[in-house]
C-alpha cells in the first residue's frame, strides 16, 4: 500500500512515521527546498508526547528537554493572576518539554527513509481519486494525506467550498533570546497582548509576544521593547537579549468548523484541517495525535473504513481545542481598562485545579 503525504511539517512527517513504521511506501512532497522549521521552539505538552510513543520518539523528547507545566499567568507587574497546581498536572498528565522546530523536525524526518522525501515539490492539486499533481509531474498513491498547512492546497482542492482561515485578531512575535536565568515557564497577560517565556534545555529562553492589531500589521524588536519596556522582568531584559534577525512575526488564524476531514482517497490533518489561534501550544500536538490515529485506523480497517473511523475520531476532539484555543485566548485580548481590572480582580479567586480540569481533557489523550 502506498501514501502519498502533501507537506513535510511536523504533521506531515509524523504520519510519514506513522505509516512507514507499518510497513507502507511513502512519499512525501515538500515545497521548501530542504525539510526544516525556522519557527523558533515550541512546546510539546503530555499528548503529543504520547503521540510521538506511538513512533517511538516521545522520550528522545522528554531526554532532550524536560519542562514543568505551566505555572500559570501573571498581570504586567508579575503579580499571579492565576496559578495552576503544577505538581498535580505533572503527576495527572506526565511531562511537557520545549524544544527548537527544526530538533522535532530533524527527529521524524531521520525516521523516514530519504528515498520517501522529496523536497522541492510544490502540489498543485489533489483528487479524491488518490491522485497528486505537483511541479514534478503526477503521482498516485492508495492514500493521499494532505498535510500542508492553513492555506492546504489539498483541502482547497478536494473542498472548494469549504471556508477560508479567518483572521482572530492578534498577531504574534517568537524569537529565541540567549542564555538567560529565568524563573521557569511564565505567560503575562496585559490588556490586549501578552508575553510567555519557556527556557529551554541548552539555557536559551524562547519567548512569544501576542498583540491584538489589525491584519498584516508590522513591528520589529524595536517595537516590541517599546511596547513591553515597563512589564515585569525578566520581559524587558528578554527582549534586550535578544537580536533583531531572531524576531519572527505571523498573525493568527483560525479555520472554521469543516463538515468533514476525509473524502475519497484523500485525509487531511493538523493545521490544514482545524488551524487553532495559539493560545494554548496544542496546534502541532493535535496534528502528533491526527497522524499515529490516521496510520492506525486506515492500516486496521482498509482506507474506506479507516478515513471513516479517523474522521469520527478526530473532528470532534480538534474542533473542540480549537474552540478551547479561542475561549482561554479571548480574556487576554480585551483593551478596555475597566475589563482587564475586573479580570485581573476576578482571576485570582479562581482555584488553580478548577483551570487544570477545565483543560485537562485535552492533555489526557491516548493513542
Ligand atoms: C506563534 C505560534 C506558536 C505556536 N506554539 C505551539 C506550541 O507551543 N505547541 C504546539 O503544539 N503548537 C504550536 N503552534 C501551532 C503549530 O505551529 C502548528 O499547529 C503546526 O506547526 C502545524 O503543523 P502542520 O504540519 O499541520 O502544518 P505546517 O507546519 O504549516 O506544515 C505544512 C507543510 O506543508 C508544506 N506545504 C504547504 N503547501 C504545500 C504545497 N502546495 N506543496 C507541497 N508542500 C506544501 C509547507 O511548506 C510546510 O512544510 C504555534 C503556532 C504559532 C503561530
Amino acid at each position: 500500500m502506498k501514501v502519498i503525504i502533501v507537506g513535510g511539517g511536523i504533521g506531515g512527517l509524523a504520519a510519514a512515521v506513522a505509516f512507514h513504521r507499518r510497513g507502507w511506501q511513502v512519499e512525501v512532497l515538500e515545497r521548501a527546498p530542504e525539510f526544516t522549521e525556522v519557527g523558533a521552539a515550541l512546546s510539546i505538552q503530555p499528548n503529543g508526547l504520547r503521540a510521538l510513543d506511538v513512533l517511538g520518539l516521545g522520550d528522545v523528547l522528554r531526554a532532550a528537554g524536560p519542562a514543568d507545566p505551566p505555572p500559570g499567568i501573571r498581570s504586567r507587574s508579575g503579580r499571579w493572576l492565576i496559578r495552576n497546581d503544577v505538581d498535580d498536572l505533572r503527576r495527572r498528565f506526565g511531562l511537557w518539554v520545549t524544544v527548537h522546530r527544526a530538533d522535532v523536525i530533524e527527529l521524524l524526518r531521520a525516521a523516514v527513509p530519504a528515498e520517501a522525501l522529496r523536497p522541492g515539490v510544490d502540489v498543485r492539486e489533489v483528487r479524491p481519486e488518490g491522485t497528486v499533481r505537483h511541479s514534478d509531474g503526477t503521482s498516485t498513491a492508495d492514500l493521499v494525506v494532505g498535510a500542508d498547512g492553513l492555506r492546504s492546497v489539498t483541502r482547497r482542492s478536494v473542498w472548494p467550498q469549504a471556508p477560508e482561515p479567518r483572521y482572530v485578531g492578534y498577531t504574534t512575535w517568537r524569537l529565541i533570546a540567549p542564555v538567560q536565568p529565568v524563573d521557569g515557564i511564565v505567560e503575562t497577560w496585559g490588556s490586549g497582548e501578552r508575553f510567555g517565556y519557556l527556557p529551554m534545555a541548552d539555557g536559551r529562553v524562547y519567548c512569544y509576544m501576542f498583540a491584538s492589531a489589525p491584519a498584516g500589521s508590522r513591528g520589529g524588536l524595536d517595537d516590541l521593547r517599546m511596547r513591553f519596556a515597563r512589564w515585569h522582568e525578566p520581559i524587558p531584559t528578554l527582549l534586550s537579549s535578544a537580536h533583531h534577525d531572531a524576531v519572527l512575526q505571523h498573525d493568527s488564524y483560525e479555520l472554521p468548523n469543516l463538515r468533514g476531514y476525509v473524502s475519497g482517497r484523500v485525509a487531511i490533518l493538523g493545521d490544514a484541517a482545524h488551524a487553532m489561534a495559539p493560545n494554548l501550544g496544542q496546534g502541532a500536538c493535535q496534528a502528533l495525535e491526527d497522524a499515529v490515529t490516521l496510520a492506525d485506523a486506515v492500516d486496521r480497517l482498509g482506507v474506506p473504513a479507516g478515513l471513516a473511523a479517523y474522521d469520527r475520531a478526530r473532528r470532534p476532539r480538534t474542533q473542540q481545542v480549537v474552540r478551547l484555543s479561542r475561549q482561554v485566548g479571548a480574556p487576554a485580548h480585551w483593551r478596555s481598562t475597566a475589563l482587564a481590572t475586573l479580570r485581573d480582580a476576578a482571576l485570582p479567586l479562581v482555584p488553580g485545579s478548577l483551570v487544570g480540569r477545565s483543560i485537562g481533557s485535552v492533555y489526557a489523550w491516548t493513542a
